[in-house]
Formats: structure tokens, C-alpha cells, sequence
């Protein structure tokens, strides 16, 4: 090889560790649309096209802006309140859009609220929109939704079913989608805890299902792994002061999540096994008490 074309080669594999590295660190989505250089000129202004259909996007600014209050003290407070005041899952959807306190909001693309039928007995919550949902405003609508949608129906459960007894409602812990789909912080979780407690609230299911270590732990308060926590029923309680009325508890089942079971099939019986504790549970007329 010519040293000129060893020194190519250097630079091109120099560029791809960098790329990487950007992808890696969650930085995989272009926040303008043109490549520019930050260093000398100013971003060029693209064009922008309206979404035909559009599901909630991001609320334009007001002016005047009030302070930033992304990683504040008073962002948790501020959640709080807001998830307090929604009366209704419109208000409550509304709220979240309108919340600055989380940074995740500026990366997004869409507000990703739920899917599935209001009226239903069964709320599942995952853990956060991937760059589908983000993409399409809705929870689970990537490969591993797929896989759930199958799941549900092998107990009778269907996100577009009209009638409420076959039909489930589905929702994630956090509403925005974290870049590159990274785990979420434990912060990013606390302040979107006042959420989606209020959205149990409002919605009060005779069954909630925790899909994922992510969503059981922060559901349930506990740091205990998603295996030791699968398979039996739990009693969900609120943990943000004021956001459920005193005494409001609702059986909860802890399963794995779909994406998990992609990457690992042998598990798939596990979930068989919690599908049928909760079918069980809803064909027995009365019972929503833990047991
Ligand atoms: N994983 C989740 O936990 N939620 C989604 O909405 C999609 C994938």
C-alpha cells in the first residue's frame, strides 16, 4: 500500500470510531436538516413540511420563554402539579406535552401518550417510545410491539378492539424517546413518575401489566431485578404525594418485555405463564385483589 493510501485509510477509519462514538453517546438523530460547520457559520433555516396526519407534536415555544427548568429542583414539583390537576386523560396528555422540566422533550419528535382502548380493564406500561414510536406518536409500534401484539392475543387482548372486555390500553413510563434509545436515567424516570401515576389514576384498571424491569421497578418502588419480580401479583400503589386518591391500589403483573424475549425465545414460556395468571384473572368476576 501507498503511504498516501494508508494515510486515507487512517483518516476514513478515524471518521467511523467518531461516528460510532456519536451513535454510541445516543447522538444518532440530525437536529437540522442540512450539514453545517458550527464552528463559522450559522445553521441554515431548512424548509419545513407539515406531517399529514399529525399526532401531537412538541408545543411551539411561548413568548416570553419562561427560565429553563430541565434539571432543576422544581422540575419534579412542577410535574406533580400538572399530573394533579388533569382530570381527564385529554388534560393529562396536555399537561405532559406542556411540561419543560425534562430534556428529553427537545430531542423527540412526537409525544408518545397510548395506544389502545380507554374503556379497557387491562393497562400495560412499558418502559419508553423507540424511534418508531417516536416516529408515529404511539406506544409500541416497532418490531418488538409486534411481538406484544401476539402476546396479548393469545389471552384474548387487542389494542383496536371496540368492545372493552377484549381490548387493552397501553402507555409507557416515559413519554419522550430517549436518543438511541438508551436505558432512561433515574432522573428522567422520576420526573415522568407524576405522569404516568396520574394516568393509572385516571384510568383505573382492574389489571395493570408491568412490561420490563424498567417499568415494575419504578411502578413498584422496589430495585429488584424484572426475574425475581415476574410471575406473581403485586399491589401498585401510588408513590407521588397527592397524585392518587388515599387507599387507590390495583393488581399489578410484572412480565418480561417483548424486546428481551427477541433476544432471548426461552423466556417466552415465562410469559405464557404470566398471560395466563392474568386471563385467569379477569374471567374471575369481582377479583381484583392481589393474591
Ligand atoms: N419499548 C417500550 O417499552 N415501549 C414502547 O413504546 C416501545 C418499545
Amino acid at each position: 500500500m501507498f503511504p498516501a493510501d494508508s494515510m486515507a485509510n487512517a483518516e476514513r477509519q478515524a471518521l467511523i470510531a467518531a461516528l460510532q462514538w456519536h451513535i454510541d453517546a445516543g447522538a444518532d438523530d440530525a437536529l437540522a436538516d442540512l450539514p453545517f460547520d458550527a464552528t463559522t457559520v450559522p445553521p441554515p433555516v431548512a424548509a419545513v413540511t407539515p406531517l399529514p396526519e399529525a399526532p401531537v407534536r412538541k408545543t411551539a415555544p411561548a413568548a416570553p420563554r419562561p427560565p429553563d427548568l430541565v434539571g432543576t429542583s422544581e422540575a419534579r414539583a412542577e410535574a406533580i402539579r400538572l399530573a394533579r390537576a388533569a382530570t381527564n386523560l385529554e388534560e393529562l396528555k396536555a399537561a405532559i406535552a406542556a411540561f419543560d422540566g425534562i430534556g428529553l422533550k427537545k430531542t423527540a419528535t412526537n409525544l408518545v401518550f397510548c395506544d389502545g382502548n380507554a374503556a379497557a380493564p387491562v393497562m400495560l406500561v412499558g418502559e419508553a417510545p423507540g424511534a418508531d414510536e417516536d416516529a408515529q406518536g404511539k406506544p409500541f409500534v416497532g418490531v418488538s410491539g409486534q411481538l406484544l401484539d401476539r402476546i396479548l392475543k393469545t389471552i384474548g387482548l387487542d389494542r383496536k378492539e371496540e368492545n372493552p372486555a377484549g381490548s387493552i390500553y397501553i402507555s409507557n413510563i416515559l413519554n419522550w424517546r430517549p436518543p438511541g434509545n438508551r436505558t432512561p436515567t433515574p432522573a428522567e424516570i422520576e420526573l415522568s413518575m407524576p405522569f404516568i401515576e396520574r394516568h393509572i389514576v385516571l384510568m383505573k384498571p382492574r389489571v395493570l401489566i408491568l412490561c420490563g424491569g424498567v417499568s415494575a421497578k419504578a411502578l413498584l418502588g422496589t430495585e429488584l431485578g424484572i426475574s425475581k419480580l415476574r410471575g406473581r401479583w403485586h399491589d401498585y400503589r401510588s408513590r407521588c404525594e397527592g397524585v392518587a386518591e388515599a387507599g387507590f391500589s390495583v393488581p399489578a403483573m410484572a412480565t418480561y418485555h417483548p424486546s428481551y424475549l427477541l433476544r432471548t425465545p426461552s423466556q417466552k414460556r415465562a410469559v405464557w405463564h404470566d398471560m395466563l395468571m392474568i386471563q385467569q384473572k379477569l374471567l374471575t368476576p369481582g377479583d381484583s385483589k392481589t393474591n
